[in-house]
Formats: C-alpha cells, structure tokens, sequence
C-alpha cells in the first residue's frame, strides 16, 4: 500500500482506485508541487532541536512511501507532509499519519506528532491512537476496494477530479 493512496482513498474511494489503475499524468500544480521546497517550508514554520531529513524513503507491514520531512529526536519522531494547497485536511492528515506508523516501525521510537505544512503554514497534530485506528482500518478496506471498483463519493472534489469523464459516480 502507498500512502498517496490512502491520501486519494480519504478523498474518494473511486478516486483511489482510477488512480491506481489509471495513472493520471502529472498536472502543472503537480510539477509545481515537486519543485516546492519543503525544507524551506519546514525551515521558516518548524522550530525545532531535534534531526530533520527530508524525502525519506519508508516501509513496514502497512506499506511504503516517502514522507515529506522526518523529525527524529532523542525519545521520538513527527513526520511532516508538505502541500501546495491547504484543502483536504483529513486525506493530508491521514496520509501523514500512516506515515507515522511507518516511522514508528522503521526507527523504533514512537510518533508523537504530524505536521500538515503549506508554504503559508504548518499545522501540529497529535498523533492519537484514534487516529492511527483509522489508518489501519482504512488500508484494510482500501486493499479490498482496490480489486474491482468501489461505489464513489461524489463531492465539490468531482469538479477538479481528473477521472470525472470515465467515472460513474460524479457530482452533477
Ligand atoms: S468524479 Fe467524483 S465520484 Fe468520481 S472518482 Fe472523481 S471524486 Fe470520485
């Protein structure tokens, strides 16, 4: 499982599936979005005493990816995703939290915090036990609904989704 997935499931279950079965090409906002610099961003809005590294390849027994920004201090870690827009908060958050398991697994410390960062702003969560039960859960269901395609979530996202031409389920 990747946690690009979980971030388009929490958007949209049918958006995680095109996704994974049609590989949209990347959008101008996404070109942008990897020339952003997220250690800039992280640098200006992240006071902090403890390691960063930043691009940091993960894996474990929920899956892989590649978190934005890794804050390892002496008895934890916070992991940090960085987005061009501030919409979608709960897939960010999601995302950032399954990396949070991912870190907590591949450093053996625990992961107390995510940060969601736009290049305005950076925002500290908690990393609850609630919030990593949705995680869990959620990747569950997404490797089933990942075999043959879920029932949508139409929403104000069909309007940008780039699979609203081929999908059943949009808005409107
Ligand atoms: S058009 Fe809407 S319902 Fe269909 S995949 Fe996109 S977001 Fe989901």
């Amino acid at each position: 499982m990747k946690g690009r997935l979980l971030n388009a499931y929490a958007i949209c279950p049918t958006y995680a599936y095109f996704k994974l079965h049609y590989p949209e090409p990347p959008t101008p906002s996404m070109e942008f979005g990897k020339e952003l610099d997220v250690r800039e961003v992280v640098e200006e809005h992240i006071k902090t005493k403890c390691r960063v590294s930043y691009q940091v390849p993960l894996s474990g027994s929920l899956g892989t990816g590649r978190v934005d920004a890794l804050i390892e201090c002496a008895d934890r870690v916070e992991v940090v995703e960085v987005k061009l827009s501030e919409g979608f908060l709960r897939p960010q958050l999601l995302q950032a939290a399954f990396y949070c398991i991912l870190a907590e697994e591949a450093l053996g410390k625990p992961c107390r915090a995510l940060w969601l960062c736009s290049p305005s702003r950076c925002i500290r969560k908690n990393f609850t036990e609630g919030l990593r039960i949705s995680v869990i859960g959620m990747v569950e269901s997404l490797e089933e609904d990942l075999k043959t395609m879920p029932r949508g979530r139409p929403s104000g996202y069909c309007s940008y989704c780039k699979y609203a031409g081929i999908c059943p389920w949009k808005r409107g």
